[in-house]
């Protein structure tokens, strides 16, 4: 015991201290940000090779007064840790499901799926499951346009419960993505288990595909998996028209990214579409 002391004194540098105290300072923020609604969804696209969008991500803004904008890079992971994020995790469900019963009276906007992004913890929460079945049937969401973004963490353990979930979900009409796909630990066996809809390349992959043959050889290994496994495959983090044609003869058929349209408010989007 003494010698682990000893360590943790020669580890705990100001460093240390300082990103503990960020942490903090964050956390307490968020909670009151939460509390009092402070945080904002923004959508990005994701298009057709025509350019058309077929769907939108929401993603989460957050501004506070005094630390100014902080990244969701920043905050999820806080939100995750601290439990803040099945309060947050609950209110974005929430939304999504009012902005798909708005849309629902426009023509240009009623078949446009939006997905939203979904921690492991948020996942794991007992009320999860009944939470958007609940939203689903208040706010009477057409079947297929609520889409699940969720990560290979979700297959790390419990797999069987989480396929449980992910099955009385679909039953429900809801569509699951797995998102960062590549970056994970997730095996290839669980792939077929999951009732997917679509993998997503990971940005890192889209990046750096021109430039290293192993995220080109990655990248082209996720697509002929989608084909094989009958699942769809979207590339995120599209950014040139470099990239873009190298996607489309890798054959690959929907994309996100800067190329086509940066996170904006709703609004933004909104009409922009019914134009
Ligand atoms: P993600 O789900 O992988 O989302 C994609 C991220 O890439 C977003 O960052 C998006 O703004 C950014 N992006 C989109 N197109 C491009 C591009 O062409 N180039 C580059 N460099 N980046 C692009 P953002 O909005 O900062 O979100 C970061 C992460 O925070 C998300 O990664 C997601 O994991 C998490 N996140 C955001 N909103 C939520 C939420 O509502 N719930 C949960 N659980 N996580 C969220
Ligand atoms: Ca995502
Ligand atoms: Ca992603
Ligand atoms: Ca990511």
């Amino acid at each position: 015991a003494k010698a682990q002391g000893a360590e943790s004194i020669r580890f705990f540098n100001p460093a240390m201290q300082e990103s503990i105290n960020r942490r903090m300072l964050i956390e307490s923020a968020l909670r009151r940000a939460v509390k009092n609604n402070e945080l904002e969804l923004y959508m990005q696209p994701q298009v057709n090779e025509d350019r058309e969008v077929i769907a939108g991500e929401l993603l989460l803004r957050w501004t506070d007064p005094d630390l100014g904008v902080i990244s969701p890079v920043e905050f999820i992971p806080v939100a995750e840790s601290s439990g803040l994020i099945v309060p947050l995790g609950s209110w974005v469900i929430e939304q999504a499901c009012s902005i798909l019963q708005q849309w629902q009276a426009h023509d240009a906007l009623k078949h446009i799926p939006l997905a939203v992004n979904i921690s492991p913890r948020q996942f794991r929460h007992s009320h999860f499951v009944t939470h958007i079945e609940r939203c689903l049937q208040a706010m009477q969401i057409p079947p297929g346009l609520l889409e699940l973004e969720i990560t290979e963490g979700l297959l790390i353990d419990n797999i069987d419960i989480t396929v449980k979930r992910l099955v009385r979900l679909g039953e429900l009409g809801v569509r699951f993505s797995l998102d960062d796909f590549g970056t994970g630990y997730a095996s290839l066996a669980y792939l077929k288990k999951l009732p997917l809809y679509q993998l997503k390349i990971d940005q890192s992959f889209v990046r750096d595909m021109l430039t290293d043959v192993n995220d080109e050889v990655i990248t082209t290994t996720i697509l002929g998996l989608g084909k094989n496994l009958n699942l769809s495959v979207i590339a995120e983090g599209v950014e040139t028209q470099a990239q873009l044609e190298h996607l489309r003869g890798l054959g690959c058929h929907k994309f996100q990214g800067y190329l086509f349209g940066r996170p904006q408010p709703i609004s933004y989007w909104q009409s922009r579409l019914e134009q």
